[in-house]
């Protein structure tokens, strides 16, 4: 069983800016590290790497988003200068700042998540894909939010659901912040069901992913979010997938996960609480890999998201993900061109090995945050017809 990589340098023309923490790095360095341990097919390795294709056109990209702000995300790519003193749909000073080229590498990174999940549904070569440079979950209809300017996991599904009419999709997110982007496109729709595991609200953008929202009409018990505390760490997201990942997918059934995966829960992560060390994460990549393999086939699409991290953590997160995606295990100790180049661009010394802390995890007691979780849980499936039913 083999992995697809969904990847072209010209992704990461998604540059928001030099000091913007969404650094086109961060997937730059992380196919660099798959190269360096041999993961990729051009070294011999198990994932084969195909290009994304052509940009989404604005008729494809419309199928999530408003005609007039593609248009103001046309105008923003074109001439930037004018939304540097005024926001306009989000984009501009601020979270979402314009750059020339936007569009373009938004609508590309779009084709790479709708290739990988494509990738998917044919079981080509791999059941497996990889969009690296995707996940940007937070993008709304009419407005850019939180450095996502197209939300390509929703295009990517709304494409899939008009190829194949009655497909069911199963979208999970274990970004920090919640998928708020991707439920909002889905929320009334029962064929698509939207789980997101994230840390709070009340303490993280975009403050919502509240137990209590659960989907609207048709919808309605469809949209499941678990808000995690502060510090939340690899026994409180076990617990989340036994109790609400788990039963969701075998009472749903879905055709395909597609799985966000934001590499932002880890401990270190410069813009979050959450506690996650790599190899939680390493963890969760399996969990997720053998729960496709239970409900759907393994038929699975996973994509990056957030990660902020960009020398020291996030590759590595990535690349254990594509690992466990290929099904192979590899050496602890670090390719040194890796560690010198990334040590070069980060200013600072590269890890030494691939799921290596340092620093460690800040100790915390473990017995309030699985609390705070346990409360979490009953919530969601107190609210919740598919996981109420036991
Ligand atoms: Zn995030």
């Amino acid at each position: 069983m083999g992995c697809t990589l969904v990847y072209s340098d010209a992704m990461a023309g998604y540059d928001l800016g030099a000091g913007h923490p969404l650094k086109p790095e961060r997937f730059m360095l992380t196919v660099d590290l798959m190269r360096a341990y041999g993961l990729l097919a051009a070294e011999g390795g198990p994932v084969e790497v195909v290009a994304p294709g052509e940009p989404v056109s604005d008729d494809d990209l419309a199928l999530v988003h408003d005609r007039a702000y593609i248009e103001t995300v046309r105008e923003a790519s074109a001439d930037p200068e004018r939304f540097s003193w005024r926001t306009r749909r989000g984009i501009g000073p601020g979270d979402t700042p314009a750059a020339p080229g936007l569009h373009d590498a938004a609508a590309l990174i779009a084709a790479g998540t709708a290739t990988a999940l494509q990738l998917a549904l044919e079981g080509k070569g791999a059941t497996r894909a990889f969009s690296v440079a995707g996940g940007l979950h937070h993008a709304h209809h009419d407005r850019a939010a939180g450095f996502c300017v197209y939300n390509d996991p929703a295009i990517a599904i709304m494409l899939a659901l008009r190829e194949r009419p009655g497909l069911r999709v199963a979208y999970l997110d274990i970004d920090a912040h919640h998928g708020n982007g991707v439920q909002e496109v889905f929320y009334d729709t029962p064929e698509v069901l939207t789980i997101s595991l994230h840390e709070s609200g009340r303490y993280l953008y975009p403050g919502t992913g509240r137990e209590a929202e659960t989907g609207a009409g048709a919808g309605t018990g469809f949209a499941l979010n678990v808000p995690l505390p502060p510090f939340a760490d690899g026994a409180c997201y076990a617990l989340a997938f036994d109790e609400v990942v788990a039963p969701a997918l075998a009472a749903f059934a879905p055709d395909v996960l597609v799985a966000q995966c934001g590499a932002d829960a880890h401990h270190a992560d410069p813009l979050t609480h959450l506690g996650l060390t790599l190899a939680d994460m390493r963890d969760l990549y399996g969990r997720i890999v053998r729960l496709a393999h239970e409900h759907c086939g393994g038929r699975l699409a996973c994509t990056g998201g957030g990660g902020y991290g960009t020398y020291s953590v996030v590759p590595r997160a990535w690349t254990l993900l594509a690992a466990r995606l290929a099904g192979v295990e590899l050496p602890e100790e670090l390719p040194a061109e890796w560690r010198e180049r990334s040590g070069a661009l980060g200013g600072e010394p590269a890890p030494l090995t691939l799921t290596g802390e340092s620093p460690p995890p800040p100790s915390v007691e473990p017995e309030p945050l699985l609390e705070a979780t346990q409360a979490a849980i009953r919530k969601v499936r107190h609210s919740s017809a598919l996981l109420s039913s036991d």
